[in-house]
């Protein structure tokens, strides 16, 4: 349906110089990858001329030592903000709380484990001051990573372009710097299953990719297990895509055109030729498949219906129990709750984040 190269679109109208720099990061046990990413991040991008650094953790509901770390670092560091989600909500919805909460001019956002360089997001600044909304990495090389995981990356992307109207570029996570205006869109979309890179590459604004080597993780080991990587692309599959529920229409085309075929293929033999065939497991086969198609149609539809049910219960996306550090961060439809440390708050992106200064 797209093309497999990555979409360069043309460049914005003028856009102000970037003031600010907030930088998202999503973490789930990630103990041992925090200080080494903050002084990263403060070392890159905080050394830039003239931009202002905000660095937004998202603690989506770890267990092991990374709460405790991330308060002690924004207890020292006034730049650092930390949004400790109630439980794991995931990761998608952990970058969208930061997103939400986030206040610079672009929006950065790097996983916890550095396999994304931060050293390279000034550079990537640097092209959103050179015209673009969104500048996105792309993986030309990552180390680190397993057999499998590369070859099912690798499909995965190829499929979902292939499914999916959106031109949503192969070979890209969610590491990315985007424009605030984008980030607000990103905060409209009010759909619960998010697959965010997919949602910036609908907000159709220009955006560069930037080729960068992946690297292996800093500590700690991945938090997408096999099975939470096929949830994570049917997931995406599903809410970027309706061709599935087309496939049983062109199944059962197809399945009634060939028994048409087949049933006057019978008739005719028996008619012209007096020849029998007997058709027990001929039969046996053919509802076997009847029902399995119709039971794979039914449950593709279910996945829908699923979707539907919970986008209509509405529930927020994440709940936040506590903030730490710079409350200046909270966007306004919530800095009500956020001025207290342990406000219960509840994103569900129904207003809108803070405003162009
Ligand atoms: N993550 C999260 N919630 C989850 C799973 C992951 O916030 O339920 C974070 C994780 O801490 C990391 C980022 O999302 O910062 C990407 O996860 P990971 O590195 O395990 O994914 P991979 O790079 O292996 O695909
Ligand atoms: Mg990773």
């Amino acid at each position: 349906m797209s093309s497999v190269t990555a979409p360069t679109t043309p460049r914005s109208p003028q856009r102000p110089p970037v003031r600010s720099a907030s930088v998202v990061t999503p973490v789930f046990n990630e103990e041992d990858n925090i200080e080494t990413l903050a002084s990263r991040v403060f070392a890159a991008v905080g050394q830039l001329p003239g931009v202002a650094l905000q660095l937004i953790f998202v603690n989506d509901g770890s267990s092991d030592r990374s709460a405790e770390r991330l308060n002690a670092l924004a207890a020292e560091n006034p730049a650092v903000t930390v949004l400790h989600l109630s439980r794991n909500f995931g990761h998608q919805n952990a970058v969208s709380a930061g997103i939400a909460y986030a206040t610079g001019d672009v929006v950065c956002l790097i996983d916890a484990d550095l396999q994304d360089p931060p050293e390279l997001l000034p550079d990537m600044i640097r092209r959103i001051d050179a015209g673009y909304d969104i500048v996105y990495g792309m993986r030309i090389a990552r180390a680190g990573e397993s057999r499998i995981k590369l070859v099912t990356a690798r499909a995965f992307y190829r499929l979902i372009r292939a499914l999916s109207n959106v031109d949503i570029p192969a070979d890209t996570g969610d590491f990315r710097v985007m424009r605030r205006h984008v980030a607000h869109v990103l905060c409209q979309m009010p759909e619960k299953h998010r697959f965010v890179r997919g949602m910036v590459a609908w907000t159709g604004f220009a955006s560069k990719p930037y080729p960068y080597k992946r690297e292996a993780r800093h500590s700690g080991h991945t938090k997408y297990p096999m099975i939470k990587m096929v949830r994570f692309a049917l997931n995406a599959i599903f809410s970027f895509s309706t061709v599935p529920l087309r496939v049983s229409n062109v199944l059962g085309l197809a399945l009634t055109g060939g028994s048409v075929l087949g049933i006057a293929y019978i008739v005719a033999l028996d008619l012209f030729f007096g020849r029998y065939i007997p058709g027990v497991s001929a039969t046996l086969l053919a509802v076997l498949l009847l029902g399995g198609v119709q039971l794979v149609s039914i449950g593709i539809l279910g996945e829908y219906v699923g979707r539907i049910f919970e986008q209509v219960k509405d529930r927020p996306l994440y709940v936040i129990a506590d903030v730490r550090g710079a409350p200046a961060a909270a966007p306004p439809h919530l800095s009500s709750s956020v001025t207290t440390r342990t406000p219960v708050t509840a994103g569900a992106h129904t207003a809108p984040p803070p405003s162009e200064p």
